[in-house]
């Protein structure tokens, strides 16, 4: 008797977060590309928004394998706009903060594969390191420099993104210093790359309906979030919904993100959970540095 208690207890909790997800989120609006968010492609560091070389890589081999095709910001914008329509099983890759190990760990295999990217660059640390970030042993990393920006920029595969000037949660900023974290660092990608930035990707995923009109106001074509905080009906193309890969990540759980199956929700709540927990960071750090 005590013993069969257990599994009802589980079956009670499952059943019960199911019903918060489905009432408080539901499944995502799928008529669009797929996004997959990448971070760092490293070793090791601490924390879990990385992943190996290798691992990115056969990812890559995997996705192709499964009957994917990757498409560019371009054709993902054209998609938005209703100038094309997605044959579906597409997916458009992501790196959020322009880090310097891109170069020698994430572009080349994208490169031999023939497979486009979108790069969200914090201007203002451009060839810096990324002091924004909790500080964690071995956890300073540099952000790639305008020249290397200026050297991938001559790959047609590659374009630029904002993501933001200082890299703090702009949901937090007074209306000035939003319109500078958006205005600014477009229109430095523009002056670096020779191509204005068309897309942004919010700090953190955190983003309201100011920020998004900010956004828009900026000039901006589309803004890109993790989990946009609504139920998923219809799309709106300042909160874009996209996939984090972690390195907890397997390929079977990447394959759940982007095709929706049963088990979908529990990935749904785990990775809304490892954003909420990376979100602790702007808490910390509340000023940028160049202000
Ligand atoms: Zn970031």
């Amino acid at each position: 008797m005590s013993l069969l208690i257990i599994p009802v207890l589980i079956v009670a909790a499952a059943t019960g977060l199911f019903l918060l997800w489905k009432f408080r989120w539901g499944p995502p609006d799928r008529t669009l590309p797929g996004v997959l968010t990448y971070h760092k492609i490293t070793g090791f560091e601490f924390g879990g928004t990385w992943m190996t070389p290798a691992r990115f890589a056969s990812g890559l081999d995997h996705l192709a394998d499964s009957g994917y095709s990757f498409i560019g910001e371009d054709q993902f914008i054209d998609t938005l706009d209703g100038k094309r329509e997605s044959p579906g099983k597409e997916i458009l890759i992501t790196f959020d903060d322009g880090y310097r190990m891109l170069m020698d760990h994430a572009l080349p295999s994208l490169e031999t594969r023939n497979i486009p990217a979108l790069i969200f660059l914090v201007t203002s640390y451009a060839g810096r390191e990324n002091a924004w970030e909790l500080p964690l042993p071995g956890r300073r990393t540099r952000h790639l420099g305008w020249d290397e920006v200026s050297d991938i920029s001559a790959n047609p595969l590659f374009t630029f993104g904002s993501h933001s000037r200082t890299h703090r949660d702009l949901t937090g900023l007074s209306d000035d210093v939003l319109a500078d974290e958006l205005i600014i660092s477009r229109e430095v990608i523009g002056h670096q790359t020779g191509r204005m930035a068309r897309s942004v990707s919010y700090p953190f995923g955190l983003v309201d309906r100011r920020v998004a009109g900010s956004a828009r106001s900026a000039g901006y074509e589309a803004g890109f979030t993790l989990f946009p905080t609504g139920r998923g009906e219809g799309v709106d193309r300042f909160c874009l919904r996209r996939e984090g890969v972690w390195i907890i990540d397997t390929k079977s759980s990447v394959d759940l993100k982007l095709s929706g199956g049963r088990l979908f929700w529990f990935e749904d709540i785990k990775g809304r959970t490892i954003n909420r927990l990376a979100s602790i960071t702007p808490f910390f750090m509340k000023k940028g540095p160049f202000d």
